[in-house]
């Protein structure tokens, strides 16, 4: 019998990390598509069939599997949708498998019960791990009742709920454990991929992430002859309202200008921090005109919101723009930033809260 459980538990261990390795950038949760809840109940549903054919043999006459687990997984990750459609591939199996007779109806039948009480379990407002408490104690429940009606024997069926709730105990509570710490170490992983393309602070394309793109869009533009435009922001006397306010304060600020990008430019645009409290954008076919209006509602709406601090105290900061379209007006592509930057270095020296298209510059 230890060769089972054994086996058991490594066919869970094997199966939840390959799901963990596949789901390893959604947050799995029961905002998932419908789509992603259908594919985990089918894992959770494949699962619990392997798990059914590598049983446990308890004596010579009684075979226990752990296909519950898999029910009570895709319930917690997919909730009632993923649960019962796992619960109802389990029962499918159960009778094709082993032939109709009594015990398959009632294995049917506790299946089916299992997918729905875990399922509605999953929406309780508490931790996972009390989820998955309850939804185990569920299971051992709906097992026992289901043990007595199809064996006589007290002796039997007293030793059978015992060694099935001890063994089902033991392996549920491991592979909880392996569940917090593979999904702790996908969050990490989530984390450092998101940290190393998005800023920290705003949440925008950090430089690196800018500069992956902008190099990806400069091959397509040339490649495709299409036009490409740049805005390059800087915020006004930003030293003033740190040695005024605070960083912190400076940080709260960056972080409201930045969704005023995100909300002025529409999120298929890049909008990125490139450093500092300067930010660019990236217009791809774009006539500079266009670019002239984007950059122009950028700066009215920054002029006219206003910034709360920590305290609740409002100020209102400007920004200046300078703007480059390829090949209207930079008609070198790899000279677009360039360009763009010199615009703004003379919206900066002409009186600032201004947007200054480059001036139109040919090769000879
Ligand atoms: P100008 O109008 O010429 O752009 O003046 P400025 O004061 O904005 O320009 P300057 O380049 O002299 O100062 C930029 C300031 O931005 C200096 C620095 O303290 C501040 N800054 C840069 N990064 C951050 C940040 O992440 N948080 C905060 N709070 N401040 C930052
Ligand atoms: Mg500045
Ligand atoms: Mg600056």
């Amino acid at each position: 019998m230890l060769r089972d459980l054994f086996a058991n538990a490594s066919i869970l261990v094997a199966f939840i990390s390959i799901f963990h390795q596949l789901f390893r950038d959604k947050s799995l949760n029961h905002k998932l598509s419908l789509s992603l809840k259908i594919a985990i109940s089918f894992i959770g549903g494949l699962l619990g069939i392997i798990l059914m054919i590598y049983s446990l043999h308890i004596d010579n006459n009684t075979i226990v599997d752990f296909r519950n687990i898999p029910i009570i997984l895709t319930a917690i990750y997919g909730g009632l949708i993923s649960s019962f459609i796992t619960s109802l591939l389990i029962g499918i199996f159960r009778v094709s498998y082993f032939g109709l007779n009594q015990s398959s109806v009632s294995a049917v039948i506790c299946a089916l019960l299992m997918g729905i009480g875990c399922g509605v379990i999953s929406y309780i407002r508490t931790s996972k791990k009390d989820i998955f408490i309850y939804s185990v104690i569920y299971s051992l429940i709906i097992s026992t009742v289901s043990f007595s009606i199809i064996i006589n024997n007290s002796r039997i069926l007293m030793n059978i709920i015992f060694v099935y709730s001890t063994a089902m105990i033991l392996i549920s509570a491991s592979i909880y454990k392996y569940t917090v710490y593979l999904s702790g170490l996908t969050s990490i992983y989530r984390q450092l991929k998101e940290g190393y393309s998005k800023d920290f602070l705003t949440g925008l394309n950090n430089v690196r992430c800018f500069d992956t793109i902008f190099n990806k869009m400069l091959v397509d533009v040339k490649e495709k002859n299409e036009r490409l435009s740049m805005l390059v922001i800087d915020i006004d006397f930003f030293k003033k309202v740190n040695d005024s306010y605070g960083h912190s304060n400076g940080d709260v600020i960056l972080k409201q200008l930045s969704s005023i990008l995100i909300n002025t430019c529409g999120s298929s645009e890049v909008v990125s921090r490139n450093g500092g409290e300067e930010f660019s954008v990236l217009l791809l076919d774009c006539y500079p005109n266009h670019a002239v209006r984007i950059a122009e509602n950028i700066r009215t709406a920054v002029e006219n919101y206003p910034f709360e601090l920590n305290d609740g105290t409002k100020i209102n900061i400007t920004v200046s723009i300078g703007i480059s379209t390829y090949p209207d007006i930079t008609s070198d592509l790899d000279k677009l930033f360039e360009e763009a930057d010199s615009a703004l270095y003379r919206a900066k020296h002409t009186g600032r809260n201004k947007v200054i298209l480059a001036d139109k510059v040919t090769l000879h």
